[in-house]
């Protein structure tokens, strides 16, 4: 088990310093070209892998070219071309809607604001925060993901569970610039160091901070179970 920093911010600030070292290229791993890809290709990523998102649409981007062309797509044929995704049928109809909006409301143009945004079908505030950041140079908040979710808790970082509770407290110790690379950080340490089922704490650039720390620690933090 590791000691966490004094303070929460502390703690937050050398988390970001020590996986910007482990990661110096950390971005967004989703394929797009432009904005309304970028919301497609996030809408579909809600419990799906983004290297089956992008398996998919690289086909999908190449069918349908805007929001009309989706917005008038058949349902059917929509879920078709996304049937190895999970939830297609779900994902078919919040992408046509969106696009029916979209046209409608917004003059073809994916909107710039988390309100917005979140009226969009199928759009919460994750993936609002996503498209925000990486189609509208725009940082609201920080997207909390599955990874960012565990992460924080098995830190120390929070004790929340609700990911929208996490935001905020994340919020407020993570430094306003790197709110967007905070997410990168956390998802690339998660896939490669601290998966869910068996983190590889020996070999974690983390663990002398970390309270979740295997090596004599009880408790993963972020199930509140013990190891
Ligand atoms: S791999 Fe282990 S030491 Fe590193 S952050 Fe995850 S739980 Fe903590």
């Amino acid at each position: 088990m590791g000691t966490p920093l004094e303070s929460h911010t502390e703690q937050a600030e050398e988390v970001v310093d020590r996986l910007e070292e482990a990661y110096p290229d950390s971005t967004i791993s989703l394929r797009y070209s432009n904005r309304l890809e970028l919301l497609i290709a996030v809408i579909l990523s809600a419990q799906c892998t983004d290297e089956r998102v992008n398996k998919e649409t690289k086909k999908l981007f190449e069918k349908y070219d805007g929001a009309e062309d989706y917005a008038n797509a058949p349902q059917d044929e929509l879920a078709e071309d996304l049937n190895s995704i999970t939830y297609y049928n779900s994902k078919a109809e919040y992408i046509r809607t969106s696009c029916e909006i979209i046209l409608e409301e917004h003059d073809g143009e994916v909107p710039d604001t988390m309100d917005e945004l979140t009226e969009l079908s199928g759009v919460g505030r994750k993936t609002a925060n996503v498209v925000l950041q990486h189609g509208h140079d725009v940082v609201e908040g920080i997207v909390v993901d599955t990874h960012v979710q565990r992460l924080s808790r098995r830190l120390g970082l929070t004790e929340e569970k609700r990911p929208e509770a996490i935001e905020q407290e994340l919020m407020e110790i993570v430094p306003e610039g790197y709110w967007q690379q905070f997410t990168h950080l956390c998802i690339d340490h998660g896939r490669a160091i601290c998966d869910a089922r068996n983190p590889d704490c020996a070999d974690c650039v983390l663990a002398d901070i970390c309270p979740s720390e295997k090596g004599d620690g009880e408790i993963d933090l972020a199930s509140g179970e013990p190891w």
